[in-house]
């Protein structure tokens, strides 16, 4: 008999709640992942590095499957007609997979509970959160809109058994992956052939593989330690500094689970010391927790008083191809872009200025950069995107105050004092100054002719936005 592990954003095979579940039982496990029709419909390029992230993933999980008797079967299609058919293939008696809180996927994995077999059981476990949002409650039952009481009831009592790790013993019991693939292909369903490796196994679906050396996906436990061992206790002022890696640089690890947000928590509280960083990952549950309570934000402002229409968000289209090209003229905010667009990654407290800038100095609407984030992170999470979009634009939970607005000159001097951020990924002012180069404009004799003149004038732009949010009537302080 067998059972389904159905992988998703848990793309490995230790410390891993459903394999570990599954494995629990003595029926022979089958890992399952689909290359889902309904997602893939969102990846309009055809060389999206987090495909070939994925692909390269998959295959280096077949491989160590293989070292240990199984294989993993990759299919493509829709996922929630696939399955079914899939666990009906194999008379599988159960699935067992990670229990995600994004609502489309809810709403998926509810549709194929509901397409399955009486004798087949669909089993949820809590695995990409340390806390199940449904019970990150306030004393009255609500869920809260506020970060420091959430994060004091996430973090309270917080031990050993909370982060301990899910022990895979799965030596022998794979079931055998030939029979699986062909009961898969005899049911009709479309498997994609990991043996020739990631390049033709993206062909197969559909995408081009591009080599990516920044994000290796089989050096992850290095990269965990290494970051603990070397940067967690300067982790509170070097986060902040952008020209530094003065953060884990995890958040891909996370987002497709090639790291278990378990083993951070672990390896931070073993080595002491942690806690600023243990605090972003509660950011990351909070903003999941706030998805999962109010799903109204995925299209939404968070704040019902910013709702339909009460900001004249801007949606011109140059001034968002400006943007997000790196043009707007203001050198750490193109910088911040480039950098996106060059790596996949952006530095955090570039995700703060750009986001403030787009949404405050430009008046984008905040939709407008989310989806921009969407299109090119390597971490994109819809959970953290939106909750850190929303914030920036003052329209989510813990709303910066709308009269706070970024200055990208002074966050520039604070925060890459040398502009050697600005020096990577804007070439054009390389042979600036450090005096010239976070307002290049302003001596006019050293102005690279090529780079473009801000966009808007920052102080005008800022008094703009700030009329802006008072005549929608923002009320300030306390829960909204
Ligand atoms: C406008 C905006 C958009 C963002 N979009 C995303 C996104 O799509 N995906 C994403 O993972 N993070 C997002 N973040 C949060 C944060 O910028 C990244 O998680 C962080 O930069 C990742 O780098 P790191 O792994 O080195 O983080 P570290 O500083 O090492 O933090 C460790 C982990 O904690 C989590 N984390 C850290 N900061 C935050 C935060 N503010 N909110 C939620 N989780 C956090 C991440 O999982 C991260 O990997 C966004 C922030 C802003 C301001």
């Amino acid at each position: 008999m067998t059972s389904l592990v159905w992988l998703r954003r848990d793309l490995r095979l230790h410390d891993h709640a459903a394999l570990a579940t599954a494995l629990a039982e003595l029926h022979a496990v089958q890992p399952v992942f689909v290359f889902d029709t309904e997602i893939l419909a969102r990846f309009a390029n055809p060389r999206d590095r987090r495909l070939v992230f994925i692909a390269e993933t998959l295959c280096h999980i077949d491989t160590q499957l293989k070292e240990r008797g199984g294989r993993l079967l990759v299919l493509h299609g829709k996922a929630a007609d696939i399955i079914p058919k899939l666990a009906a293939a194999l008379g599988a008696k159960a699935i067992y997979s990670a229990e995600d809180f994004e609502p489309a996927t809810r709403a998926r994995d509810e549709a194929v509970k509901k397409a399955l077999a009486p004798t087949t059981r669909f089993v949820q476990v809590l695995d990409h959160l340390m806390r199940a949002p449904q019970r990150m409650l306030k004393a009255d039952g609500t869920p809260y809109k506020v970060f420091t009481p959430f994060y004091k009831l996430w973090r309270a009592d917080m031990g050993p058994t909370d982060y301990a790790q899910y022990e895979v013993k799965d030596a022998g019991r794979y079931a055998k992956a030939p029979s699986s693939f062909k009961a898969a292909e005899g049911a009709g369903l479309t498997r994609i052939n990991l043996d020739e490796g990631p390049a033709e196994l993206l062909a197969q679906i559909g995408y081009q593989y591009t080599k990516d050396s920044l994000w290796r996906v089989d050096d992850v436990p290095a990269r965990l330690s290494s970051f603990i061992e070397n940067k967690l206790a300067a982790y509170p002022t070097a986060r902040d500094v952008l020209p530094i890696i003065g953060t884990s640089q995890l958040s891909p690890y996370l987002r497709f689970g090639l790291v278990s947000v378990r083993e951070c928590v672990r390896a931070a509280m073993e080595k002491g010391g942690g806690e600023k960083w243990i605090a972003e990952l509660g950011w990351r549950e909070f903003y999941a927790a706030i998805l999962y309570h109010f799903p109204h934000v995925v299209t939404l402002e968070f704040n019902a008083q910013y709702q339909n229409g009460a900001i004249p968000w801007n949606n011109d289209e140059n001034m968002a191809q400006a943007m997000f090209s790196g043009q707007t003229g203001y050198p750490v905010v193109d910088a911040a872009v480039r950098e996106l667009l060059e790596t996949g990654y952006m530095h955090n407290r570039a995700r703060m200025i750009v986001a403030s800038f787009a949404s405050k100095d430009l008046l984008l609407d905040w939709r407008l950069g989310e989806e921009f984030f969407a299109q090119h992170l390597m971490d994109y999470d819809l959970a953290s995107n939106n909750g850190g979009w929303q914030w920036a634009a003052s329209t989510g939970t813990d709303a910066a105050p709308y009269f706070r607005i970024f200055n990208p000159i002074l966050q520039s001097k604070r925060f890459d004092p040398e502009g050697e951020y600005i020096r990577r990924y804007v070439p054009e002012l390389r042979g600036l100054s450090t005096a010239d180069i976070h307002a290049p404009w302003e001596s006019p004799l050293t102005k690279p002719a090529n780079y473009p003149m801000p966009i808007v004038d920052h102080a005008t732009a800022k008094d703009r936005a700030v009329a802006v949010f008072k005549a929608a009537g923002h009320k300030m302080g306390g829960e909204h």
